[in-house]
């Protein structure tokens, strides 16, 4: 099987009808982005920072960030690398900062939130972006946003930070995509508000869901809630879609969904650009999609759509799998 995969390596990933999406890697460690290679990513979808941070007892520098960075950006040579901002909090707790505790984290100071109440992390990591830029095709991400205002501040400084660097004669990309997660469900209702104001949208399912359906992505007493085709999880995504097309901007997902065969067939039909995954999963979606034609999957999502739960959709998604292709 393994063998049979290989010969996906090298490939583009098209449609049995010529349409393109992306497919990339997750990665966390920097070994990741050699594993992401060997099996065939396009892109790198998502760049866990946090884990710069984690496992120390003190914040990495601006030197220690751009290196990493630097190096993640030379290995994929041209290929996009989407870098997130650090999402800390939620289960992801960093001792040396003696944050205060909280009685609902994954509801509280967490990534970008506490990113702006602390600048000075925040602006360290941004200035190692922007070094770090002119060694690839960076494009960066932030997370965990639920309003206008917390994009709009994060941006601003991120050009504060552009521009100390230009008066100071460093050497930057001239532009730098910067694009947003939708992983609370607040931005995702409001995606057309966003829009208007990013480059791209990466779509957060590990989080959507758990925040949309009320229930913890860690708390097996409710796993049974955590249904990523459920009907109202499909609409959030079209709508992110929908409201991201009607401004030229490009989404991509990044959560475990984006690499779920059941959930693949129906992401192409609505429409989704960028699919972004572990490593080992990608040449198994690649060699799907291949068998998948989008003409067709426009109309079954259309159908699937307008089933009334996750059992439903699934089931339907198997059969025109298996009948269609
Ligand atoms: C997500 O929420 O889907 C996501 C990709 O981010 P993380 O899993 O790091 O929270
Ligand atoms: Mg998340």
């Amino acid at each position: 099987r393994q063998a049979e995969l290989a010969q996906w390596v090298n490939r583009r990933t098209i449609s049995a009808d010529d349409h393109h999406v992306e497919l990339a890697a997750n990665i966390g460690k920097l070994e990741d982005v050699q594993k992401a290679l060997d099996n065939g990513a396009e892109a790198i979808g998502l760049f866990r920072t946090e884990f710069l941070y984690m496992g120390r007892s003190t914040l990495p520098s601006e030197e220690e960030q751009f290196n990493s960075y630097k190096y993640v950006l030379e290995k994929m040579q041209n290929k996009p690398v989407v870098i997130r901002t650090l999402d800390i909090g939620g289960d992801k707790e960093l001792p040396y900062l003696d944050l205060p505790k909280e009685s609902n984290p994954f509801l509280g100071q967490r990534a970008l939130r506490l990113c702006l109440e602390r600048p000075d992390i925040f602006r360290t990591q941004l200035r190692a972006l922007l070094r770090a830029s002119r060694y690839g095709n960076l494009k960066i991400m932030f997370p965990m946003i639920a309003v206008l205002s917390e994009l709009r501040e994060a941006k601003q400084l991120l050009s504060e930070e552009r521009s100390k660097l230009e008066a100071e004669g460093v050497e930057l990309a001239e532009y730098i995509e910067v694009g947003m997660m939708i992983e609370v469900p607040a931005a995702a209702i409001s995606a057309d508000l966003f829009a208007k104001e990013v480059d791209f949208f990466s779509i957060g399912t590990n989080d959507l869901i758990q925040y949309t359906m009320a229930a913890d992505r860690m708390n097996e007493t409710v796993s049974y809630l955590y249904q990523p085709c459920h009907p109202s999880i499909l609409r959030l995504i079209r709508m992110v879609i929908e409201a991201a097309r009607k401004e030229g901007k490009w989404v991509g997902m990044c959560g475990e969904m984006a690499g779920d065969e059941t959930a693949i067939p129906f992401l192409l039909g609505l429409g989704l650009h960028e699919f972004s995954m572990s490593a080992g999963s990608i040449l198994r979606a690649r060699e799907l999609i291949g068998s998948l034609s989008k003409k067709e999957w426009d109309v079954h999502t259309d159908q699937a759509m307008t089933l009334a739960s996750q059992d439903e959709i699934q089931a339907f998604v198997r059969n025109h799998q298996q009948g269609g292709a």
